[in-house]
């Protein structure tokens, strides 16, 4: 059997220094906003290129309080795409704001550069992007959009650690990255975690203090806060991992390659663009006979995954907010899309063996 993921052999790798860490993190005795906390932000921040990070409880959080930051109006509009996972959207309603869909480019999967500005209205605050699968968005367009409109750029970073376009990474494009490190993700934590990353020191001032109870200095609370901080122990363990994610990416890249000149041409396949460097962190193809196609990797030992089985405007959540939304790109790229395995732990003959029974198909 070919699993999709197993992420207690992805972290196997990890798992002797991690012991090591825990151990340190334990008899230091300040398990909340201490030293790992901080030099996880400053690693990370380092990693992107960008002048500072925050670090928060989870991906979610990092979109809300990006959104939190700005003091937008209840109902004004924030641009997002159709085909996205759940949680982008969540942020903007629980900012009490408006989501306004956006479609993907049919071949890139990303919101289209081409469809923003005729949803742009005099109540539009931000486009909110993401950068899905591990593949940036057409950040120089988007930004020449953003600017000429006056508009706040959020980056949803959590499928893009190290992704790049003209060599400037993931969250380091617009005034806020925000990014998970869900166990899944390619710089996964062994629980919940998240970062914000921006190159803006108010904002960065911002982020600090609605991660902790709206407060600055202890007891005196300036704004109505949250809790959403980043553990010490995840933070020490992510500082583990970054140090290899390069080679967690390279690894990725090459299995996405042989993918790529493997598989034949029936199947769509990702693509690759000059300027671009993208981190896969999910290799999905695209086939009419998706389902059948599912079933029959399944009947041959290969298991795969579905990103994303229903687009967020179809979700029950979104009745009265979405429902009213026509997307058909993004349903044509949720009916055809499958996921192929792509871990870290996933060796070259593993991904052979995937393509071998996939051509036979
Ligand atoms: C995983 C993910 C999130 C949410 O991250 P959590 O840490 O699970 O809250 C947000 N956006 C995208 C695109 C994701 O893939």
């Amino acid at each position: 059997m070919i699993e999709y993921e197993n992420l207690s052999k992805a972290n196997a790798t990890f798992f002797t220094e991690y012991e090591a860490t825990f151990k340190n993190v334990m008899e230091g005795g300040w398990y909340i906003l201490g030293n790992s906390v901080k030099q996880f932000e400053l690693e990370f921040a380092n990693y992107c290129g960008s002048q500072y990070c925050s670090g928060v409880a989870n991906g979610l959080d990092a979109l809300i309080l990006s959104l939190k930051s700005f003091d937008f109006e209840p109902g004004d509009e924030v641009i997002v795409p159709s085909n996205t996972y759940i949680a982008t959207i969540l942020s903007i309603v629980q900012n009490q704001l408006t989501p306004v869909l956006v479609e993907p480019d049919i071949n890139t999967y990303n919101i289209d550069p081409a469809k923003i500005e005729e949803k742009i209205t005099s109540r539009t605050r931000a486009i909110m992007v993401v950068h899905l699968y591990g593949k940036l968005c057409a950040m120089d367009k988007i930004m020449a959009i953003a600017t000429k409109h006056n508009l706040k750029v959020i980056e949803d970073c959590a499928q893009a650690h190290g992704a790049s376009l003209n060599n400037k990474k993931a969250g380091n494009w617009g005034h806020f990255g925000a990014f998970s490190f869900y166990p899944t993700k390619n710089l996964g934590a062994i629980g919940d975690a998240g970062a914000v990353t921006t190159n803006d020191d108010s904002l960065f001032a911002k982020i600090n203090v609605f991660r902790n109870y709206g407060s600055h200095v202890k007891y005196h609370n300036e704004v109505v806060g949250f809790n959403s901080r980043l553990d010490e122990i995840q933070a020490a363990f992510l500082s583990v991992k970054l140090k290899q994610l390069d080679e967690i990416t390279a690894h990725k890249q090459q299995l996405a390659s042989l993918y790529h000149q493997g598989l034949k041409p029936s199947f769509i396949k990702p693509v690759t663009e000059p300027g671009y460097e993208d981190v896969y962190h999910i290799y999905c193809i695209r086939h009419p006979q998706r389902d059948q196609l599912k079933e029959y990797l399944l009947n041959n030992g290969i298991k795969t995954e579905i990103h994303y089985p229903v687009s967020p405007n179809k979700q029950k959540a979104m009745k009265g907010i979405l429902d009213h939304c026509e997307t058909p790109i993004s349903e044509e790229i949720h009916r055809t899309t499958l996921s192929l395995p792509i871990s870290f732990y996933h060796s070259q003959n593993d991904i052979e063996r995937v393509i071998d029974v996939l051509n036979r198909f």
